[in-house]
């Protein structure tokens, strides 16, 4: 019998399981890749940064999976509010948990919440245009602007924030957000690490193409960016410290922008009343591998702080969580309990977890398709041998509840619609609708 799988989230790690599963020979499968958002793709198309072209065009790749006749697209269907996770165990031989990492981890200093104090993902999804964010989320009027943690969310932003509106027309941005850019007040971004220039998370590719950016000067402190044993480093962390030292010799030539890399920084405190006014910071040195304190402090008196630290998951209802790791727990994908639900082990049998809600924020896109590929061969290892089908269907239950999923089509005609709009106002290939009203309208469709 075919074996029927469920899987949930429609990102990079959902449409890699879905690959893997539909790919594998000696076992008919038909699988239903249900998702939140009216649209598929995740992060490739709410996370990758829009200029990141190259990255984005891997969505090719993951639409030829969604496209094969025994994958099925249910966009707008969330876990909880429309379906649990027990009615998909009744109804799929196995459920295929994929949500990726969908907020901000936190500093946990005081002052993090002023306005003005932004979780990069927030920054992220406005540039992208995910429906959660609205348009008018962010308004440019900061001329200084501290972007915290050195990874490649944070050259991501900073990035984008660097860039003129004009370089950025070419690429998906929404033409509100493009408005936005265009009236940026930004002169200065500080992009800050807690450690050296040795330990940054950032890769080299990123980091090189701040230091082509023509809009902006790049510089670096001589004193942060001296490294001792540079013989000891990875490849990686040795490229990204020679480019690193050879911008603390550049001279500003006065461009509109100026983005300074700074190091062994670490924040204490978001200053300001009403809003943020500074950030704090304490120098640091490491102590054994620890990062410590040395009692000398500095405020830079940013207006905006973008607090990109990394991403981290949500627990799902009716899934275990660790909230140690905030991971879900699993042996190769195979989820167990956790300790709130040690003992019930049987309720768990025959679900999975895929991508960052299975490992952690880490990796690149491509990452996913080796995790997925493990996850779905504990999956099949499992069921080996089992009777499979023969569940009640889950449309009925969603007519039942009066969910309609935006089907394969409907996507696609959403995807018609940011084409013609881009042609419409002479901008690349694509330019993003804004909210779900405007998407639901391009599929023929009134919101619910
Ligand atoms: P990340 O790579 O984990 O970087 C997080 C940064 O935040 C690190 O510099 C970290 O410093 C710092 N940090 C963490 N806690 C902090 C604290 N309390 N105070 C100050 N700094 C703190 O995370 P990410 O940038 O969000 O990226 C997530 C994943 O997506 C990564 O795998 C990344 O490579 C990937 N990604 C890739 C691309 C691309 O390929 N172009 C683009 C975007 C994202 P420590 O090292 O000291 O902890």
């Amino acid at each position: 019998m075919t074996l029927r799988v469920a899987i949930v989230g429609s990102g990079p790690a959902g449409i890699y399981t879905a690959d893997a599963l539909t790919k594998q020979a000696g076992q008919e499968v038909e699988v239903d890749v249900l998702e939140r958002l009216p649209t598929p793709y995740g992060l490739v198309r709410y996370g990758v940064a829009p200029d990141h072209t190259s990255i984005k065009s891997i969505a090719r790749y993951l639409r030829a999976v969604l496209e094969r006749p025994s994958v099925r697209f249910l966009g707008g269907v969330e876990l909880g509010s429309d379906v649990s996770a027990a009615e998909l165990r009744e109804r799929y031989d196995a459920v295929v948990y994929c949500t990726g990492a969908m907020v901000d981890r936190h500093l946990g200093i005081p002052g993090e919440d002023l306005p003005g104090s932004v979780a990069a993902t927030d920054f992220v999804n406005w540039y992208c245009a995910h429906p959660d964010m609205p348009a008018d989320a962010f308004t440019l009027d900061a001329e200084e602007v501290a972007v915290i943690g050195v990874g490649n969310v944070a050259v991501d932003v900073v990035r984008i924030l660097s860039k003129t509106a004009d370089e950025l027309r070419p690429f998906d941005v929404p033409e509100e957000v493009i408005e936005r850019l265009a009236a940026s007040r930004v002169r200065a971004i500080h992009m800050i690490g807690r450690r050296g220039p040795e330990h940054a998370k950032f890769t080299l590719k990123e980091l090189r193409e701040l230091g082509e950016l023509d809009n902006v000067d790049v510089l670096t402190h001589q004193g942060e960016v001296k490294v001792d044993d540079v013989a000891s480093l990875s490849r990686g962390a040795r490229g990204n410290v020679d480019v690193l030292q050879a911008w603390a010799s550049r001279v500003p030539e006065g461009r509109p922008r100026r983005l300074e890399l700074r190091f062994w920084l670490r924040p204490v405190e978001i200053l300001g009343t009403s809003r943020v006014e500074g950030v704090r910071f304490e120098r640091t040195r490491l102590v054994d591998g620890r990062v410590v304190g040395t009692g000398e402090f500095e405020t830079i008196p940013a207006t905006l702080v973008l607090r990109s630290v990394g991403y981290q998951s949500v627990p799902l209802p009716g899934v275990p969580f660790d909230t140690a790791t905030m991971t879900v727990p699993n042996q190769a994908g195979r989820i167990i309990a956790d300790d709130a639900q040690a003992g019930t082990d049987d309720r768990l049998a025959d679900q999975y977890v895929a991508g960052w809600l299975k490992r952690g924020p880490t990796g690149v896109v491509g990452t996913n398709k080796s995790d997925a590929a493990e996850t779905v061969r504990t999956l099949l290892t499992d069921l080996q041998g089992r009777e499979t089908g023969g569940r009640p269907p889950l449309d009925d239950l969603l007519a039942e509840r009066g969910v309609k999923p935006i089907t394969y089509d409907e996507w696609l005609a959403i995807d018609a619609a940011e084409a013609a709009l881009a042609d419409s106002l002479g901008r690349g290939e694509r330019v993003k609708l804004v909210g779900r009203e405007a998407m639901l309208a391009a599929c023929g469709r009134m919101p619910r």
